[in-house]
């Protein structure tokens, strides 16, 4: 098992200076006066445009629009929206079933034209359940122990090479755990060419009832998908955005964009800030827009959080109270973002409170810590029944989890059933009685580098590491 790092342990809060910073989004200037009023005008062609569209439509029929948010509101009006095309209902169900069918959601597919009366007595109806009861038989079920799982931390934005890279104390740390913006897309592309496809940790396995044992036990998920189609994993580490990563050029927070999905936010020295897909999460998300058969039935990646700097890049711990002046409203933001990330098919887990050794450190130490991430943490995310261990730091060796083990039984008490460490091998999973266990692969600069320099492969079931490799890096990468 590989030795990981990351993440800092806490214990110094002492330079949070967010309170002083002033936040002002970039806006438009002297231009917006300008804005509004051509806003006012699209607004009342837009309600005319609505009004006669109306009048020409059956009243049995209801009719919904698809509406695009206005562009150059400057960020300071996100509600305005101008109605630009408008779809019958027909029409409109006939998508959304051939999005679902290409996440290889036939059912629910099938379901949404069966459940509408117009849908399922036209003939495109007809063509299309036919269509999805055929690709539905011809898919075959994945086995669960060849599941990969890939990991990242936050990613390196095209942008911010120079920034990252700036030749300070951060910067080697920066460059072995960490994977480039261009190279993650890089491994999007080559992995969704290869076939693979992102599956919920809880597709692969999930808990019901056991009524012989009167409790619970995991059973393998039946992950139908289309011959060659590969499932696997991804996470993310450490989605906290630390202090000692401000102003390097990295998103400084998740923050819930103007339809609804998660995005991020990037913070400037000059106190300016924008929004835009400098991270993992809208970056997947744009892709999987893109590409929806990259995901089965909407999956996205696991996100894993520690507790010592707060939480999506909000200073929400108990060490904060009183120098973050806004610690209850982001606790609040933490919430909703987390809710956002699980109806939009992300995953979270818990990454320890202090980027803690829990295989190595004692038992109290271990229990101490996890009483701070459940006491902290969970109750902003709402719980989670994931772990990611901090440097793939196990509490057991490869034999499966024994009850006898105290630790793995502290853990399991507080809730969680599925475990992840780190691992090379392409694929490690072990499924026990009451638990899910999976190893999880670097892909980030320590790995690239040593496959691409020593000729070693990790890697070419994924992607080719000269393809991919981003040249920008300061090399040797060690
Ligand atoms: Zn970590």
């Amino acid at each position: 098992m590989d030795n990981y790092y990351f993440g800092r342990t806490g214990n110094n809060y002492g330079s949070y200076g967010s309170g002083s910073r002033r936040r002002r989004r970039r806006g438009p200037g002297p231009l917006l006066p300008l804005l509004l009023v051509l806003l006012l005008i699209l607004l009342i062609a837009g309600v005319a445009f609505g009004v006669k569209k109306l009048r020409g439509a059956k009243p049995d029929k209801p009719e919904s629009s698809v509406t695009e948010t206005a562009e150059g509101a400057g960020g300071e009006n996100p509600e305005e929206t101008v109605p630009e095309v408008t779809k019958t209902a027909l029409e409109e169900i006939m998508e959304k079933a051939e999005r679902l069918s290409l996440m290889y959601d036939y059912d629910e597919a099938i379901r949404l034209i069966s459940e509408n009366e117009e849908a399922s007595a036209s003939e495109e109806g007809k063509a299309a359940v036919a269509k999805y009861e055929e690709l539905k038989a011809a898919c075959v079920r994945q086995d669960i122990s060849q599941i990969t799982h890939v990991f990242f931390h936050i990613l390196i934005p095209e942008d911010s090479m120079d920034k990252v890279f700036d030749g300070d104390k951060e910067q080697r740390g920066y460059n072995l755990v960490m994977t480039t913006e261009t190279e993650f897309r890089r491994i999007l592309q080559s992995m969704y060419d290869r076939g693979f496809v992102l599956v919920r940790l809880h597709d692969m396995a999930y808990e019901v009832d056991d009524p012989e044992n009167g409790g619970k036990k995991m059973v393998e998920g039946d992950i139908m998908l289309p011959e060659g189609k590969k499932g696997f994993v991804m996470s993310q580490d450490d989605v906290c955005y630390y202090e000692y990563m401000e102003d390097d050029g990295f998103a400084n927070r998740l923050v819930i964009g103007e339809d609804g999905r998660v995005t991020t936010q990037r913070d400037y020295e000059d106190g300016t800030s924008d929004i835009g897909s400098y991270d993992l999460i809208p970056i997947l998300n744009d892709f999987i827009d893109e590409h929806p058969d990259f995901s089965y039935r909407g999956a996205k990646a696991v996100i894993a959080v520690t507790g010592y700097n707060g939480v999506f890049g909000y200073r929400t711990d108990t060490a904060y109270e009183g120098v973050n002046p806004n610690i209850e409203e982001d606790k609040k933001k933490v919430t909703e973002i987390a809710r956002a990330l699980r109806a939009d098919g992300w995953e979270l887990a818990s990454h320890s409170w202090g980027h803690r050794y829990y295989g190595q450190i004692s038992m109290s130490d271990l229990q101490a810590d996890n009483g701070k991430w459940q006491e902290r943490v969970a109750p902003l995310i709402e719980g989670s029944d994931i772990i990611i261990y901090a440097f793939g730091d196990d509490v057991a060796d490869w034999h499966p989890y024994k009850t006898e083990n105290e630790r793995f039984m502290l853990l399991w008490r507080s809730g969680f059933r599925y475990f992840c460490n780190v691992d090379s091998n392409r694929v490690w999973v072990q499924k026990g009685n009451d638990y899910l266990r999976q190893g999880r692969r670097n892909l980030d600069g320590q790995r690239m580098w040593q496959d691409l320099s020593t000729g070693s492969d990790h890697l070419s079931d994924l992607f080719d590491v000269k393809e991919v490799f981003d040249q920008g890096r300061p090399t040797p990468v060690e």
